[in-house]
């Protein structure tokens, strides 16, 4: 089966090795998809380790990774452990706020994140922010809450916060101005235009950039990843989701970050190695060492 643009459902092979080491910023290692023939028969763990090992090999050597549940978050605190190539992110998903505000135990769901966020190698609060693609109106309210509650957290301990933005523009730019934005903000799979990058970039937030980017269809995003300065320049996959050209649909993996970094590379004329460099500089300001 040849890779195709859309729906390519082929274990994607490791991309070519970047000439200079890069960081994930954004990974899900513990979600599982049945579509993923590569890991078929592997526990968690060995699961991971062939995340790890397969980013390694290509110059992917960092990542973060991010549980936004309860059990993915508690998971989160476990494996930065185990693996010196992660540092780990922990919050409420902003689909998962709202739940949690319905079953009445939203107190006790944060209470258990802001535990994990002591953590020395949790340097994350997120993904927070709003979803209004997957949230009905009723459990907006619920949502901006956790949402400024997870701003709040970042604050007080200091640790870097990472926003979710579907469809919420205006809403995440407004609650994030009236809260007061976290030193270091990063805007996880950077979703909007021209306009908005350039109020983040002014704002001092950073942009992290997903699979997305590449696609055929997301001339608009790049014109976006085209006017932010690339110290303020982020890459991420979302594993496994939002996987780049050519295995879009497919399950994405942190090694395929560097298909991106390569577009994002093309898109502001740099070279490789050049884009490799200032992201990894980027980043360990961003989280700190690994
Ligand atoms: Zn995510």
């Amino acid at each position: 089966m040849s890779p195709t643009d859309q729906g390519n459902r082929s274990a994607p092979a490791r991309p070519d090795p970047l000439p200079l080491p890069v960081v994930d910023n954004h990974a899900h290692l513990d979600i599982r998809r049945d579509d993923d023939l590569a890991s078929d028969g592997l526990d968690l763990a060995a699961h991971v380790e062939r995340l790890v090992k397969d980013a390694r090999a290509v110059g992917v050597d960092r990542i973060v990774q991010i549980g936004c549940d309860i059990e993915s978050a508690e998971l989160t605190a476990e494996l930065v452990d185990v693996h010196p190539a992660l540092l780990g992110g922990v919050a409420l998903h902003p689909n998962e706020a709202p739940l949690h505000a319905e079953r009445g135990d939203l107190d006790e769901a944060f209470a258990v994140i802001e535990r994990l966020v002591e953590h020395p190698r949790i340097r994350v609060v997120g993904e927070t922010g709003l979803d209004y693609y997957r949230t009905e109106p009723e459990g907006r309210g619920a949502q901006q809450d956790s949402f400024r509650r997870h701003i709040d957290l970042a604050k007080r301990t200091g640790k870097v916060l990472q926003i979710h933005d579907r469809d919420a523009h205006d809403d995440v730019l407004r609650i994030l101005a009236e809260e007061g934005a976290p030193a270091k903000t990063v805007m996880h799979c950077f979703s909007g235009d021209m306009a908005m990058a350039r109020e983040c970039v002014e704002r001092g937030y950073y942009l992290s950039f997903a699979g997305t980017v590449t696609f055929k269809s997301a001339r608009e995003l790049r014109n976006a990843l085209s006017v932010v300065p690339p110290s303020q320049l982020l890459v991420e996959t979302d594993t496994p989701y939002l996987t780049p050209t050519p295995y879009r649909g497919g399950v994405n993996a942190p090694m395929l970050v560097a298909l991106t970094v390569r577009t994002m590379a093309d898109v502001l004329t740099m070279s490789v190695a050049d884009l490799c460099r200032t992201i990894s500089a980027t980043s360990e300001d961003v989280y700190g060492p690994w």
